[in-house]
């Protein structure tokens, strides 16, 4: 493959007629015939496109396919997302992250309830207004159950336009962005938009992946500058990713007369809205001093005052960039405390019943565990409750 070279892009005004017709012919035939069968492409409610889109968002599409059809199952239409408690809503979206999404669309549903009839908006500029609705989603939603001339950019489209084009430049910043959504806007313009956006997004999912992209099966690859040059492990420029952080976490379940302490996290951060077991970061390792941290961050957190005891697992896990260890503790309830409050709801529940709470992935794990006990070295199973609190599945 040849050495990067300084290239100049065609902007998309340079994009000819001729052009634009032979590239959505092909892809248009492409995609009737190698389109993957996906269960929110079997209809064009605008409630399903939009649920689907916005489950895309950050999460890979065989993630999706059973969480979708989970949540139209559990809410078959907008009044029902909207009827729904938000809790029931994140259970369900439980384990694809980034739960603010969840919560958003939630409040979305309830504003198309109350302002809209329950009807789903078809104006570009009231759907945008709808919570975590932006341009991309928009445009998705409105071209794939309306029709209408919305282009889209999204990770897959930003891929195909800047080989395409052959940007050299970072396609995210201002000049990528104008660049790359005035060429989407030029090849939607016309019929078939939906279809159009749905094969662009296809295109670049299957064919032209970031690595390895298979030119050779490409319906378009006559039409790509990326692949005459031989650029395509140079394009699109991508930003070097952060370096990893490693953070010390920890979480306590709190243990009363069989109940366990549950907080619900505020309406900021990672795990917004979910229930949690008392967590925060972490600065000592063991001793005395872990004690006493513990102990602490319990009570200012959460206003229990309780004996920190042994040490039940250790969980690692990644969030953005930071690599996460977590280190779970058990803990005895000793009382109330007159000085700190719980800035947050809290519960005493039976471990049985955080079946019903939605819980970050890691909380999950340790509620499991919680039910199911621990494993010993020797791989007997250590209870941490009486059996007759464990329901076994
Ligand atoms: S020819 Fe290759 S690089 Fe160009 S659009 Fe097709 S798959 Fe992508």
């Amino acid at each position: 493959m040849p050495k990067t070279r300084a290239v100049l892009c065609k902007p998309p005004s340079a994009i000819d007629a001729a052009w634009k017709r032979t590239f959505r012919r092909r892809l248009l035939t492409w995609y009737s015939q190698h389109a993957r069968d996906l269960p929110w492409r079997r209809s064009r409610d605008p409630y399903q496109v939009w649920v689907s889109e916005i489950m895309l968002q950050q999460t890979q599409v065989v993630t999706v396919v059973d969480y979708f059809q989970r949540f139209i199952a559990a809410f078959p239409t907008v009044a029902a997302l909207a009827q729904a408690p938000v809790e029931q809503v994140l259970r369900l979206w439980e384990g694809l992250g980034y739960y603010r999404r969840a919560r958003q669309m939630h409040r979305a549903a309830e504003e198309i309830v109350r302002d809209h009839g329950g009807a789903f908006p078809e104006d570009i500029a009231t759907v945008r207004r709808l919570p975590g609705i932006g341009r991309y989603t928009a445009g998705a939603i409105l071209s794939i159950a309306f029709d209408q001339s919305q282009p889209i950019l999204e990770a897959n489209t930003v891929r195909l336009f800047s080989r395409l084009l052959a940007y050299q430049g970072d396609p995210l910043k201002a000049e990528g962005q104008r660049l790359l959504w005035s060429l989407a806007e030029d090849l939607v313009a016309g019929r078939d938009a939906g279809a159009l956006n749905q094969a662009l997004m296809e295109l670049g999912s299957t064919l032209c992946t970031p690595r390895n992209p298979q030119c050779d099966r490409c319906p378009v690859a006559s039409l790509c500058r990326t692949r005459e040059l031989g650029l395509q492990e140079q394009i699109p420029l991508l930003r070097a990713r952060p370096k990893p952080e490693d953070v010390q976490e920890a979480a306590v379940v709190v243990f009363r007369r069989g109940k366990i302490l549950l907080q619900r996290r505020g309406n900021e951060g990672r795990w917004a809205g979910l229930w949690d077991f008392p967590r925060f970061v972490l600065a000592s390792h063991d001793g005395a001093a872990l004690v006493r941290e513990l102990r602490d961050h319990v009570e200012r957190l959460t206003g229990v005052v309780a004996t920190p005891g042994e040490r039940l697992t250790t969980i690692r896990h990644g969030v953005t960039r930071f690599r996460i260890t977590l280190h779970c503790h058990r803990a005895e309830y000793v009382s109330t405390s007159t000085q700190h409050r719980s800035l947050t709801e809290l519960r005493w529940i039976k471990p049985v019943d955080l079946a019903e709470y939605p819980l970050s992935v890691t909380g999950r794990k340790l509620g499991h565990l919680v039910i199911h006990g621990l494993k010993s070295p020797g791989n007997r199973k250590q209870a941490l409750l009486p059996n007759s609190q464990v329901r076994r599945r």
